[in-house]
């Protein structure tokens, strides 16, 4: 469902990211873990066709993310999302599903039952005057509009309190259970390690790591896996 083949970034003479080869299996959901700099960001966002490779290259949902038509596949979650603060989660959603051409009565629904099940509260209250984790339950649900096959969430929980940082975490398995291929970014393997197929750990722009769990505590020993778990 994602491939990414030897993808590469540079900015000017920096190597952001360099050979960056591996695949995500249809209803996975696939870690990419690394400390700040690794280049995380920058990888999921040439998967999502927001930042071009200076080489190689990727697919999502069996399109080349360069094509327009790869992004009907795709819901993204940017690390900081810029919601328009003075919209609420209802008006800030419609004009994403307009966005996206969702028919009005579908996007209707699928707004109200996506905020329910999200267990958004206040929902014609002003962007700008919610809490940062109802704002990321906005993000989410909009990364959700248009029915997406393939999720790429750029660290969900970064800067949430515990609770919310868990109910991010268990939403996004029981979006995997309904069959979504998710892959997304995070710190360390704390919280995520229970919802995790597999992981590639990367450090300094390259994939140092890579496997599900118990195959990178046998291959790396403990002292490495320990770091990336705390
Ligand atoms: P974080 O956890 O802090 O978000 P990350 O793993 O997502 O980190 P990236 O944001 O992908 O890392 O950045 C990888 C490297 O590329 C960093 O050294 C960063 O400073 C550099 N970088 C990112 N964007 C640019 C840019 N537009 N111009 C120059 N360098 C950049």
């Amino acid at each position: 469902m994602i491939e990414a083949r030897e993808l590469r970034k540079e900015y000017g003479g920096f190597v952001a990211v360099e050979g960056s080869t591996f695949s995500v299996d249809s209803g996975e959901v696939f870690g990419v873990i690394g400390p700040n700099g690794a280049g995380k960001t920058t990888t999921l966002k040439m998967l999502a066709g927001l930042l071009d490779p200076t080489s190689g290259s990727a697919e999502v949902a069996g399109y080349d993310v360069a094509e327009t038509r790869m992004r009907h596949h795709l819901g993204f979650l940017p690390e900081e999302s810029p919601l328009y603060e003075e919209m609420t989660p209802i008006s800030y959603l419609s004009f994403f599903a307009d966005l996206y051409d969702v028919d009005g009565d579908v996007a209707e629904r699928r707004i109200h039952d996506t905020l329910d099940d999200l267990q958004l509260e206040h929902r014609h209250r002003q962007l700008g005057d919610m809490s940062k984790g109802m704002k990321r339950k906005v993000a989410i649900a909009r990364s959700l509009i248009n029915d997406p096959e393939v999720l790429i969430y750029d660290e969900p929980a970064s800067g949430l309190d515990p609770l919310t940082t868990n109910y991010i975490i268990e939403f996004t398995e029981r979006l995997a259970e309904e069959g979504k291929t998710i892959i997304f970014s995070a710190h360390n393997l704390f919280h995520v390690e229970s919802i995790c197929d597999r992981v590639v750990i990367m450090n300094e722009g390259q994939i140092v790591a890579r496997g599900d769990l118990d195959q990178l505590q046998r291959e790396y020993g403990e002292t490495t896996y320990h770091v990336y778990t705390t």
